[in-house]
């Protein structure tokens, strides 16, 4: 049985097949038209017994893109009036479960992921089926106010978590306490190397995400959290940080496990994939 995983996101459109094919074509400036061929070619080449389609946006169950701020083409349009998927999911629900079957999840009963970059998505497995929400749009736990009337944040309110933890966001506290417009690879390297101003950025950032995770584990409970995205890799102490804050500042009484992702940029595909053949969500 040939089994299918697509993944559309603003900059790349990656593709996972159960039998080891993996790939991916740029999105980015694409129209419509452009970004629903390549997908097409690709359901046409690899001829899916079923595939699952994974949307980075807010997506519902019925296939219709509320909201894609990474991905403003989708907006407004209702996938299957153009494709056929199996399943139509939001790309970090999706990437939670994959993770959860193939990847850092594994034995998770309560499996809560982050994605940490541009901005900050989440997905959360309960007992082997995806949380999604009532109409299946999913998880945002970069829109969390965690600061009341706090820094703008890119959906239009302000104080949210991702406004505080999240690329744009350092670059942005960092452009004001320095006077320089730096993109996170440079911020990372003066993090690295201990500059003073890109330390207190990064910590008071550290300290925001610390408390939006804190909120999510007490109201949640996961048995596993696992961190994604990008900032991972800028900023390669933050698993640890985060874990020694954890650990004095939870007080439930359970063992949670703290991991790093491990499918990297095919969680996503590989989730619609195993979600499409799983045939249930
Ligand atoms: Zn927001």
């Amino acid at each position: 049985m040939r089994l299918l995983g697509v993944d559309v996101g603003g900059t790349f459109v990656k593709w996972w097949t159960l039998s080891g094919e993996r790939g991916k074509a740029p999105s980015r400036g694409l129209d419509l038209r452009g970004l629903m061929g390549i997908v097409r070619d690709l359901i046409d080449r690899i001829n899916p017994d079923s595939w699952g389609l994974a949307i980075a946006g807010l997506v519902d169950r019925e296939g219709f893109v509320w909201k894609a701020p990474n991905l403003k083409i989708l907006e407004g349009v209702r996938i299957l009036d153009h494709l056929n998927p199996d399943i139509v999911v939001n790309d970090a629900t999706a990437a939670v479960y994959g993770e959860y079957r193939m990847g850092a999840g594994r034995e998770g009963r309560v499996v809560l992921m982050l994605t940490l970059g541009t901005g900050v998505g989440g997905g959360l497995v309960v007992d082997g089926r995806i949380f999604d929400g009532t109409n299946g749009t999913g998880l945002e736990p970069g829109h969390m106010i965690i600061v009341p009337d706090g820094e703008p944040c890119n959906c239009g309110r302000r104080g949210c978590l991702e406004a505080y933890f999240s690329s744009y966001a350092i670059e942005r506290e960092y452009r004001r306490i320095s006077g320089e417009s730096l993109k996170i690879p440079e911020i990372s390297r003066r993090y690295i190397s201990g500059e003073e101003k890109a330390r207190r950025v990064v910590e008071r950032s550290i300290g925001h995400l610390h408390l939006g995770v804190l909120n999510l584990v007490t109201v949640l409970n996961p048995d596993v959290l696992i961190l994604g995205g990008g900032l991972i890799r800028d900023i390669p102490d933050l698993v640890d940080r985060l874990r020694s804050m954890l650990s004095k500042s939870l007080f439930t009484p359970h063992r949670l496990i703290i991991r790093e992702a491990e499918l990297g940029e095919f969680s996503g595909a590989c989730g619609a994939c195993l979600l499409a053949a799983s045939g249930t969500r």
